[in-house]
């Protein structure tokens, strides 16, 4: 995309987000010795204050030079050995990719299908740990928010199930699509693990892994034998001990990690989460407007960061996010996996405002009008400008 302009429009792809001028000029910082003996007065705060966003008291932040992808490989390499069992559910791109990830580490991965657009199956974990009487299973894996179809998952009660099967597998749990958008609550549920990264809720630019880990998968870590070398926990939590790193440091990405946690903390955590809820449904009542469906079976499911959307019978969903790029250079997520070609996603999560999700709607809206879609133009923008006008208010008292 040569024209310049068009780099103003935001993105409303699920991740990487749209990174706030504040972020980015704090990621625009000169090169600092990370071997300085000042250097650990940046770095441990920001894991300090990392914690607040995983609402964890008791857990290490470990942070890696890495995408989201670093983050699994990291929980599992460092917590499990070849062959230990786990227990996992597909019901999306992302949930099948953590467990091939696993496989190609010799896990044994016992996987329970689920149809695409439901979330993890609580009560089937819950019923597969109590026959599990001898404790094979070590790990429960959880995808907090299935980015591919705008499902999200109940982590309380998978914790939940675990408690009344009283097994004691550890719970993992991708958060990097939820963390800093929705509420998560690492000790509330007793997450032993739980994973993110840096271009999602946090505004940032792609490049961190960021993993909080329960004093019981620090445990585990004494006996885990995967091999591990770059994503070592130990090494790293020696370093930071010292206060620095195994390697070089991702330097701008930790000033751009500070930057975020002081705007997170300043709109203050519950406000931001409503501020998610309020853009999310100002799109659902665009999506019922438009007379389409969501790929979540039900609204307990839905996602406050990304909805994933059906297009008609007889449509394909690539020519309709190709076509919002082409013709107004505005990129939606497109279809993963089995949704390829049947839905696009409209991210709606990071460093969002009404007035930019409107955009987004009437983009899509002309789009698809452009390929002949059964829709009415401005039916979903109006649908969501009624919503915001109603409840606006709140929202600006409590930033004012
Ligand atoms: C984005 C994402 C990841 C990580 O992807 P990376 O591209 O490696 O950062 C993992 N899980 C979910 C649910 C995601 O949305």
């Amino acid at each position: 995309m040569s024209n310049y302009h068009l780099g103003q429009n935001p993105v409303f792809i699920p991740g990487p987000t749209n990174i706030p001028d504040p972020l980015r000029n704090a990621m625009h910082v000169q090169t600092m010795d990370h071997r300085a003996p000042d250097f650990v007065d940046v770095l441990r705060p920001v894991l300090d204050d990392l914690k607040k966003v995983f609402k964890t008291t008791s857990a290490e932040i470990i942070t890696f030079p890495s995408s989201g992808t670093g983050g699994w490989e990291a929980a599992v390499t460092n917590t499990l050995s070849p062959g230990d069992k786990v227990l996992i559910a597909r019901y999306g791109m992302f949930s099948h990719r953590w467990i091939d990830l696993c496989q190609r580490h010799k896990l044994d991965v016992e996987v329970i299908e689920c149809e695409w657009g439901t979330g993890a199956p609580a009560d089937l974990f819950g019923a597969r740990l109590a026959a599990d009487t001898d404790h094979e299973i070590k790990a429960v894996l959880v995808t907090h928010n299935e980015t591919a179809t705008g499902v999200l998952s109940d982590v309380g009660a998978v914790r939940g199930a675990m408690n009344g099967a009283n097994h004691p597998a550890m719970l993992y749990v991708d958060c990097v699509s939820s963390l800093g958008s929705m509420d998560f609550r690492m000790d509330d549920w007793g997450v032993d693990l739980a994973i993110s990264g840096s271009q999602k809720g946090f505004m940032l630019a792609t490049g961190m892994a960021i993993v909080a880990v329960s004093q019981k998968a620090l445990q585990a870590t004494q006996t885990a034998t995967c091999p591990r070398c770059f994503f070592d926990f130990k090494d790293m939590l020696g370093a930071n001990a010292n206060g620095g790193f195994p390697y070089t440091p991702p330097l701008q990405l930790i000033f751009g990690l500070r930057a975020s946690l002081d705007l997170l903390f300043e709109e203050g955590l519950e406000n931001v989460y409503a501020r998610h809820h309020r853009l999310a449904t100002g799109v659902r009542r665009a999506v019922a407007a438009w007379g389409l469906t969501l790929c979540a079976k039900t609204p307990d499911l839905n996602s406050d960061s990304v909805s994933a959307i059906y297009v008609p019978e007889g449509f394909d969903s690539n020519v309709l996010t190709n076509h919002a790029y082409d013709k107004y250079g505005v990129s939606f997520g497109v279809g993963l996996g089995e949704m390829a070609g049947r839905a696009f996603r409209i991210g709606h999560l990071g460093s969002l405002t009404d007035v930019m999700v409107l955009s987004g709607l009437a983009t899509i809206e002309m789009a698809m009008k452009d390929l002949d879609y059964p829709i009415t133009l401005g039916s979903g923008v109006a649908a969501a400008q009624e919503y915001f006008r109603q409840s606006a208010d709140a929202t600006l008292s409590q930033a004012a």
